[in-house]
């Protein structure tokens, strides 16, 4: 575990992090006149996964927290992967974290105003039309431990620059044959300063301005001017934009903007998964994962799925805390937010997930009995509801072995236990198919050991959950893992196949459990404890008559003592 999560508390009283320590002191000088307005600028070219909750609980929860706003940007200046389908499911998953934007705005209706600034740039002498291919600018750029050199149109005259712009923007040149650039200095130390590239030919349809545009402004160009004009105070962005703040600056300085200040932080890393746009897209066009929604993707549509509560991710977010130093946090500090969480709202259940059949031979055939159970312990709001009790039953394959070792406390031949809420049994016959197979197990019960009953204190070692037979109903249970079988990408080597690293055990399908009825009626996204295994949340893919249940977490984190067996 790393420091960044030991320090976490969600106590309101916490000291501050950085950025807010920032934010604090710029309230105080009064440096934006009392305001905060941040927002959250995702590029249309994916789906939302983990790590932007992070930013978008931060840059939200600065904007709470201060009384301030925070838009919602779509940072949209690269039309080749950008789609309306990834709009759609950025703004319902910032939604679903419980979010919402004050101004929705798209870096992509500011495209006149960047041109016209562009224009001023070179007006200015502050940006040049540059002849060289792309290959040409790489190899004229030097190295961090080489100065560049000065590409030959470097030093145009300001109308032969706007002329090669303007028709630049007519669509006159073929891709890759200009660029415009900022005149600023080939021997800077920084190379994001050695002449960068503003805009670039690319003859795309846009996802909003159709095919208005032939050339389309670069991410470093677009943002700072874009916070400039929805007047951001804190403009935040993760570490590796360090280095291109004093570009950030620059642009607004040359062009004579308001500015914003950018800050940087240390983006989110988790053991166990990939975040990588390249290797999710790879997951999902191979058939890796059922989809981007797959209840193993990082996702936010897959941890919906999955079965995780926006407030779970919230919490985690809150914990692991925000900082300037890169560090990778275990996966169980999210699944230990979810655990937490679902404990206090979850409702349990009685769930044979392996299901054996019992038969009480001493019970009358034909008689049914009904038991209170408590729905939730942790919640007294939560009442009680009936259970059908029975002849037969199913328990958990788990919670029976032949020849246990010594500590096991559940079922065995000869010995007893209580059923949850009903009676304690004894296992008098275990029934084989030539297979050798368990088929059946015939017990007894002791009527009178059920509360009330005179028997009711009789001491026994274990109590295990069960399913009465005859009510029961049938489910689809997909028990998920984690994705990789190993805690980090980081040390595979460039060539090496990461693929072979995703978790085998990553998800088991269970077709024949039987749960008790009254999770017939639930919805997709009900999660529920089934007790003694685990977090579980209906599919969206169940039926009726057709339940099919995604564990969400198991009830502890058992990866940590596997790993040790193994
Ligand atoms: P790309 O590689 O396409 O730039 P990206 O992960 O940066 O991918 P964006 O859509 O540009 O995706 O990200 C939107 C915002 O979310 C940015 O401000 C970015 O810094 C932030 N963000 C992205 N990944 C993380 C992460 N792992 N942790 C924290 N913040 C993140
Ligand atoms: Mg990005």
């Amino acid at each position: 575990m790393d420091d960044a999560a030991s320090e976490a508390t969600a106590d309101p009283k916490r000291s501050l992090h950085f950025i807010e320590q920032i934010v604090e002191d710029d309230l105080a000088s009064g440096k934006f006149g009392g305001r905060v307005h941040t927002r959250f600028p995702p590029e249309p070219n994916g789906y939302l996964h983990i790590g932007h909750a992070k930013s978008i609980c931060l840059n939200f929860g600065l904007a709470q927290k201060y009384g301030g706003k925070c838009n919602l940007r779509f940072d949209d200046t690269n039309p080749l992967a950008e789609d309306t389908e990834y709009v759609d499911s950025i703004r319902e998953s910032v939604r679903w974290l419980g979010f919402e934007w004050d101004e929705e705005h798209y870096a992509s209706d500011y495209f006149d105003r960047l041109y016209d600034w562009a224009v001023e740039l070179i007006k200015k002498g502050s940006a040049y039309v540059c002849d060289l291919s792309p290959e040409q600018i790489r190899e004229y750029r030097g190295g961090w431990d080489r100065p560049g050199k000065n590409s030959p149109t470097r030093d145009r005259s300001v109308t032969e620059n706007l002329d090669l712009f303007e028709r630049m923007r007519s669509g006159e040149f073929a891709e890759g044959t200009r660029t415009l650039r900022a005149k600023i200095d080939m021997t800077s130390p920084n190379m994001n300063l050695r002449d960068p590239i503003l805009y670039r030919i690319l003859k795309a349809h846009h996802h909003r301005t159709g095919d208005k545009w032939k050339i389309y402004p670069t991410y470093d160009y677009a943002h700072g001017q874009s916070d400039s004009i929805e007047k951001i105070t804190h403009s935040i962005c993760t570490l590796e934009f360090e280095d291109h703040r004093p570009l950030y600056d620059w642009c607004l300085e040359a062009i004579g903007l308001y500015h914003p200040q950018q800050i940087e932080f240390a983006r989110l890393n988790l053991t166990h998964t990939v975040m990588s746009k390249r290797r999710l897209l790879e997951l999902v066009r191979e058939k890796l994962v059922a989809g981007w929604d797959d209840p193993r993707m990082p996702t936010l549509e897959g941890i919906r799925r999955r079965g995780y509560t926006p407030e779970s991710l919230r919490a985690f977010c809150e914990r692991i805390g925000v900082s300037k130093y890169n560090s990778q946090h275990d996966m169980v500090w999210l699944e230990d937010a979810l655990r937490e969480h679902l404990n206090k709202i979850a409702q349990r259940r009685l769930a044979a997930l392996r299901p054996i059949k019992v038969t009480l031979t001493n019970y009358p055939e034909g008689k049914t009995e009904q038991f209170d159970a408590n729905n939730n312990p942790e919640d007294p709001n939560s009442g009680t509801r009936k259970l059908t009790f029975g002849r037969e039953l199913y328990i958990d394959a788990d919670d029976f072995l032949e020849e246990p070792p010594k500590g096991f406390f559940r079922l065995k031949p000869g010995g007893e236990v209580r059923l949850r809420f009903a009676y304690v049994i004894t296992c008098d016959e275990v029934v084989m198919n030539a297979a050798g197979e368990i088929v059946e197990l015939r017990c007894t019960y002791d009527p009178e050991s059920h509360s009330g009953g005179a028997n009711a204190g009789r001491k026994v070692k274990g109590t295990i959950h069960w399913v009465h037979a005859l009510t029961a109903v049938d489910a689809e249970v997909r028990l998920y893992d984690h994705l990789l079988s190993i805690e980090s990408l980081g040390d595979v080597p460039e060539g090496e196949d990461w693929r072979k690293f995703i978790n085998p055990e990553s998800l088991k399908i269970l077709k024949g459990a039987k749960l008790e009825p009254s999770l017939s009626s639930a919805r997709p996204e009900d999660r529920f404890q089934f007790e003694r295994t685990g977090y579980f949340c209906l599919d969206k893919d169940s039926r009726d008559g057709a339940l099919v249940f995604n564990r969400a977490v198991s009830l502890r984190d058992s990866w940590a003592k596997m790993q040790k067996k193994g």
